[in-house]
This record gives C-alpha cells, structure tokens and sequence, in this order.
C-alpha cells in the first residue's frame, strides 16, 4: 500500500505514521525528520533548508522533490510507504503524480487527520522529544516517566525551535495557504480519506486510521 498522511502540524501524522507503518510493515518517509537530520548533520540540504525551518517557511519545493526522486530512484520506496510532511504544495503534488505515473506506481490513497486550530496550537506548545531516540512526549497527556527524561534512554527531552509560539502560528497560517489546497486535490482524485483525530487517545485515532485502511484493502 502507498499512503499519504495529511494534517496541520500537531494532526498527530508524524506519530500515527510511525506507529501504522511498523505494523503494518511499511516505510515511513518523513520529510521533516530528513531535513531535521540534515540541518544536525550541517549536509548542503541541511544548509539551505534551516533559515526556511527556523521560520517556520516551507523549504522550496526543488529541494523536497530531490529528495524523494532520490528515494524513489535507491528502490527504498518499493515495498509500500506512508508519505508524512510530503506533498505540502500542490505543485508537489503534481510531480508527485507525475514521478509515479512514470514508474508505473500510484498513491491508493490520501489520508486527512483532522484537527481543529485550537487543538493544534494546543498540542504543539507541550510538545517534547528525544533528542536520541526522537520519541515524541505531550503534556500533560503523553508525559515521560521521570519528568524531562526520555524513557528509552534517559536523556534529557527538548523542545522542536519551530514549536516556540510565534512560529507554531506561522506553520499553521502557512499549512493553511499552501498546504490546505491539496486535500482539494485528493478530492478531485477521488482518494481521499478523513479521520476526525481530536477527543480520543492516540490508540483510538491508531484504530480508526487501520480500520480505514482495512477498509480500503477490501475496496
Ligand atoms: P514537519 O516535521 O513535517 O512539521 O516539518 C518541519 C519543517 O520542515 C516544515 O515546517 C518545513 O519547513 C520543512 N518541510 C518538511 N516537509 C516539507 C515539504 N514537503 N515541503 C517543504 N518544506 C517541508
């Protein structure tokens, strides 16, 4: 199965990503935690995509289509993936379809997580990670063991600099101007799905997401 996860920042895609492509023994591709490793390893990427992040701007469309061309090219993408953070515009979305049709693949469907504003903003200004392990925490509803520790390997939890107030904001204004006109485009493709993913835990948005796509199988 190929899949995208769609969502303002803060949906929960990047979680509900990871957790549905390990059992469902598929790839996870997020294009925010390959930059994020490219601007720590200072890479030519990493280099030009920081000033972008730090701001809370998308990286230019250039830069993430190589990135993907580069997956697509290494077989990497072969076995079925979830697409998280990639389309973010619809000229990605178009050479996307585009890069696919020519190597005989498709995406089955377009997964929208949805979120309310307030929910978004809500969630971010307590989010946490680990800058070993990259686990995700949440206060006050996803809290470590020890406080400000990461339970797999005790180091000590940071803060995303994107996830500073100001730049939350930005990201949300900026989702809504560049990235929201996609799930139109998924619409128009007829394969779009959405999941309300507010008010239940994450284990509950993890089954509504596999019952979708158990669904979707039997289609
Ligand atoms: P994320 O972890 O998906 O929230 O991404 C973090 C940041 O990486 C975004 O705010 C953008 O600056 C950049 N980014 C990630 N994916 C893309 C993309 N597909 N297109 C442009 N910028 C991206």
């Amino acid at each position: 199965m190929n899949l995208i996860f769609l969502g303002p920042p803060g949906s929960g895609k990047g979680t509900q990503a990871k957790r549905i492509a390990g059992q469902l023994g598929l790839l996870h591709l997020s294009t925010g935690d390959l930059l994020r490793e490219a601007v720590k390893n200072s890479t030519e990427l990493g280099k030009k995509a920081k000033a972008y992040m730090e701001v809370g701007e998308l990286v230019p469309d250039t830069l993430i289509i190589g990135l993907i061309e580069e997956k697509l090219r290494s077989g990497q993408l072969d076995g079925g993936f979830i697409l998280d953070g990639f389309p973010r515009t619809i000229p990605q979305a178009e050479t996307l379809k585009q890069m696919f049709a020519k190597n005989n693949k498709n995406i089955n469907r377009s997964i929208l997580l949805d979120v309310s504003d307030a929910e978004v903003i809500r969630r971010l200004s307590g989010r946490f990670y680990c800058p070993i392990c990259n686990a995700g925490y949440n206060y006050p509803h996803q809290l470590p063991k020890k406080e400000g520790l990461c339970d797999n390997d005790g180091a000590k939890l940071m803060r995303r600099p994107d996830d500073e107030e100001a730049v939350v904001k930005n990201r949300l204004d900026v989702y809504k101007r560049q990235t929201e006109p996609i799930v139109d485009f998924y619409r128009k493709e007829t394969i779009l799905s959405e999941i309300a993913a507010e008010g239940a835990g994450p284990d509950e948005i993890t089954n509504r997401l596999l019952q979708e796509i158990k669904r979707l199988k039997k289609v």
